[in-house]
């Protein structure tokens, strides 16, 4: 990680910051080491509240948030370097990623006051955040979404529903996407969200990626919203959550080579050790070597993506391509290094203890949400290449 600070951010007035973050996110490894990492995952759930807590602990959640407001400054840069981190040794969780990328748009459109009462409490760790977007109906069209804010005398009164709500439970506030002009099919708007308020519902999907995350549908039955729950102006909430939404793919890259990592790193150990055929061992043979040699070059292009498509997200450039391709490419280099480990950990592989499952199922996840890999490819055909819009 040093090298790729040193030499991609040595002129960044926060490379001094960077290098501490580095620092700390490794204090937080030296924590959890041995296989804590696979009792995090496989769902030992006081493991993963204590692996939070010491993220928080370690000041980590001040990252991206100015210094004015009490945070630690550094962009978007040190968020993705301590998931980077942190995922190459299995200790990065969505409690503190959702919570990362959620807030970004309120940090960029909302007010001096939205930000000291919404945001400023998640530097601590005192509240937490998700992200709702997604809809059954509406799926990966999220202009087609039916979930309606209406508005009445100061207050918001929001009905609809949401799915695959990662967090839903544990978050004190969601950053949510409602339809406001119920005319107007583009009128979007953001909002901030008491995760407590009355008429709010879950019910607990069953998918088991990770032990200690959840996902949830959420109904909303005539929720009160005040009206500072608006975040920037009505109908720009569709401009806002895609802007937000380059963020949240750079952070998702960060998970997705930080496990094709760790997936390597466990696999190289294996195959170095395991003999069959005589004194060699299977990590010797090309048809194990290659695939894994493979992925790791996929793994390094697609974080170098990750981190040319960061800086130009805090540089305040259009980093839309770049979070794009990183997002495409990290997620497939994971998956696919990933099910490589399985098949090379043999019948092992599919023990739940080596954590080679779990790690394949966090990887495999990414080629689906926050975006599908083809609408991703569909946006850089459009927005990279200059072919028409074809969906
Ligand atoms: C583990 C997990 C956590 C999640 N957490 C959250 C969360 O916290 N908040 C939230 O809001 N959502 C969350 N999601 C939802 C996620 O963002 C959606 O699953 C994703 O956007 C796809 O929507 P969908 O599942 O309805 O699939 P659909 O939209 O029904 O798409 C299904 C498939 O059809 C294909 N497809 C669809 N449209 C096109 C097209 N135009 N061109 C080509 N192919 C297409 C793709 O292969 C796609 O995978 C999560 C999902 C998972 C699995």
């Amino acid at each position: 990680m040093r090298e790729i600070i040193d030499s991609l951010f040595s002129s960044s007035p926060h490379h001094e910051l960077y290098l501490g973050v580095i620092e700390a996110a490794q204090g937080v490894v030296r924590e959890f080491s041995g296989d804590a990492w696979k009792r995090k995952m496989l769902g030992d759930q006081a493991l993963y509240d204590d692996v939070v807590r010491a993220v928080r602990g370690a000041g980590l959640m001040g990252l991206g948030v100015d210094e004015k407001y009490g945070g630690m400054g550094g962009g978007l840069l040190g968020q993705v370097l301590v998931t980077d981190i942190l995922a190459q040794h299995g200790l990065a969780s969505l409690a503190t990623i959702v919570t990362g990328f959620s807030r970004e748009p309120l940090l960029n459109h909302g007010t001096d006051a939205q930000i000291e009462n919404y945001a400023v409490p998640s530097i601590s760790g005192e509240k937490s955040f998700c992200i709702l977007a997604t809809e059954p109906d509406a799926g990966s069209n999220t202009f087609n979404i039916s979930t309606r804010a209406v508005q009445q005398g100061d207050r918001w009164i929001l009905n609809g529903q949401k799915a695959y709500i990662s967090q839903a439970d544990a978050a004190d506030y969601g950053f949510l996407i409602a339809r406001t002009d119920l005319e107007a099919k583009g009128a979007l708007s953001v909002f901030v969200l008491d995760m407590k308020s009355p008429g709010i519902e879950m019910q607990q999907m069953n998918i088991n990626i990770h032990g200690g995350e959840r996902q949830y549908l959420v109904f909303f039955d005539n929720v009160e919203l005040p009206a500072d729950a608006l975040v920037g102006e009505e109908g720009m909430g569709g401009k806002y959550m895609f802007a937000g939404l380059n963020a949240e793919r750079l952070m998702v890259s960060a998970l997705a080579v930080g496990t094709a990592d760790l997936a390597l790193r466990e696999t190289v150990a294996y195959v170095n050790e395991r003999k069959l055929f005589g004194d060699r061992p299977t990590g010797s043979y090309q048809a194990v070597q290659h695939p894994l040699a493979q992925y790791k070059a996929d793994t390094e292009a697609a974080r170098l993506l990750m981190y040319f498509g960061t800086r130009l997200y805090d540089d305040g450039k259009d980093a839309g391509l770049y979070a794009n391709m990183a997002k495409l490419q990290s997620s497939t280099a994971a998956a696919n290094m990933c099910d490589a480990a399985i098949q090379s950990h043999g019948g092992g592989g599919m023990d739940e203890d080596t954590g080679m499952l779990s790690l394949w199922r966090s990887a495999r996840a990414l080629r689906i949400a926050p975006l599908n890999n083809e609408m991703i490819l569909n946006y850089i055909a459009q927005h990279g290449i200059g072919l028409p819009r074809s969906y």
